[in-house]
């Protein structure tokens, strides 16, 4: 144990004296500069104590200091570059909102709005009234409400529809969606009583027909989002569906899990059911999430016939599961851009890198292993072909073919620069494959180009 490097560590008001500490306190907090100190001195006292410096400078302490308080002053909850090519990354906050959703919540956080106030008559106002047009107008639907998450959404509408009374679904649908969503567990919640019908590959219209009785509440469909179940297999179509509800006068309600509104199958995608086309098959109540495929805010979306609709509306569990007003605005921006499917492309983030060009891929990979010219020379980074995936538990056997770049280094380890790289200051995410760092350029965004490239140049050797 080194005492005399001990005696020379400096106190914390001795610290505050200095030109550095002092200067940091014209735009920090003081406890907040005093905390980093005191810890700046922890440091360097426990590394003493451990042996494992023999000497430090009093520049080394202020660069120890400025960046704790840097680290301190940073949100917790904060960007990352996503450069795992998962477009939907439900742990990276799941869909980028557009600039129209945007600007929307910037304004409507920023001042008074008129969430529940009726402009029209001066009196009180609905706050479902904002968006329920432009669902209807884009959906076909003849009214809609909008609630927490999809998880929410498909409670809500049990709850309503079948509390005490039975669901009838199939067992090939009872799904479980990360981790947390599981039909039968949502089910327990909302009080609807599970009726399973059928097997795990194969369910007919009679298994449904021959347990419908005065006790049904609802025929269910969930959509089995992150799954697929392959060969000998039979489902029931929404049509029979829907025409046995009609038959045994029983709402038909399907979770359909991402909200899809444009038909990718247009664009070299594999078919994922559309809300559009449910409502159109007559569907009664459809359910799905904001922030999947339909590139918006966490949200889940109802729709459907409006005697059930208004029945839902008038719930207790709404007003628990209400939305607020940041994303209401951020939906009424994502929603409005759907109103031409061509825009809605172009400026929704989440179907414009699902839609990306393998040119257009290929272009932003050597644009980015251009910038990284200046990275240190024991980097090898190579332009290859991959795939990436939609994520957020859609399309889940869709493998969308995409660029990366491929980073070896002489001196680390993939797994060090994957975990420097995931420490930087701008956090980023890569993967690692067979002793490579593969970074997916397809969910990067344009200001993600500089921060890889100077993670890269101050990353060192050891
Ligand atoms: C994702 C998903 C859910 C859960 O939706 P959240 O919006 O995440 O609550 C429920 N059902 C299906 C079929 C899903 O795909």
């Amino acid at each position: 144990m080194n005492k005399e490097l001990l005696r020379k560590l400096p106190k914390v008001d001795e610290l505050l004296q200095d030109k550095v500490v002092i200067s940091s306190l014209d735009n920090n907090m003081r406890v907040v500069v005093i905390e980093s100190l005191r810890e700046t001195i922890d440091f360097y006292r426990k590394a003493i104590l451990e042996g494992k410096i023999e000497d430090f400078s009093r520049e080394d302490i202020l660069y120890s200091f400025n960046k704790i308080l840097e680290k301190k002053n940073r949100p917790n909850l904060n960007k990352v570059v996503n450069a795992a090519g998962i477009v939907i990354h439900t742990n990276l906050g799941r869909s980028v909102l557009c600039d129209e959703a945007l600007e929307n919540v910037i304004k409507v956080a920023k001042n008074y709005n008129n969430l529940e106030y009726d402009l029209s008559k001066g009196k009180r106002g609905s706050r479902y009234s904002h968006i329920e047009d432009i669902i209807k107008k884009i959906t076909g639907a003849e009214a809609a409400v909008v609630v927490n998450n999809n998880a929410a959404a498909v409670m809500l509408v049990l709850n309503t529809l079948c509390e005490d009374k039975e669901a009838i679904v199939s067992r090939g649908q009872l799904v479980e969606i990360g981790g947390s969503f599981r039909v039968p567990e949502v089910m327990r919640f909302s009080r609807a009583k599970l009726v399973e019908v059928g097997t795990t590959n194969r369910t007919h219209l009679y298994d449904y027909e021959d347990n419908i009785n005065e006790d049904t509440g609802v025929l269910l469909k969930v959509h089995t989002s992150n799954f697929k179940i392959m060969g000998f297999t039979e489902e029931v179509s929404l049509e029979e569906l829907v025409e046995l509800g009609e038959k045994y006068d029983k709402p038909v309600v399907e979770d359909i899990g991402s909200g899809v509104l444009v038909d990718l199958s247009k664009y070299g995608f594999i078919y994922e059911p559309t809300v559009q086309e449910s409502i159109k098959k007559g569907i009664d109540v459809v359910t799905f999430s904001g922030d999947k495929m339909l590139g918006g805010p966490q949200a889940g979306i109802i729709v459907g016939k409006k005697k059930y609709i208004d029945r839902i509306k008038k719930n207790q569990l709404t007003r628990a599961l209400r939305i607020d007003k940041m994303t209401l605005a951020a939906l009424e921006g994502t929603l409005r851009c759907y109103l031409d499917e061509k825009e809605a492309l172009k400026r929704i983030p989440t179907l414009n890198m699902m839609l990306l060009s393998e040119e257009e891929l290929k272009k932003k990979a050597q644009r980015l292993k251009r910038k990284l010219k200046d990275a240190p020379k024991h980097f090898n980074f190579k332009v290859d072909k991959d795939f990436s995936m939609v994520g957020g538990g859609s399309m889940p056997t869709e493998r969308m073919d995409s660029y990366v770049l491929k980073v070896k280094s002489d001196k680390l380890h993939a797994a060090t620069i994957e975990e420097r790289l995931r420490n930087n200051s701008m956090p980023i995410v890569a993967r690692v494959y067979n002793g490579e760092i593969i970074i997916d350029v397809r969910a990067l965004l344009e200001e993600d180009f500089d921060i890889i490239a100077e993670a890269f140049k101050n990353m060192g050797e050891v």
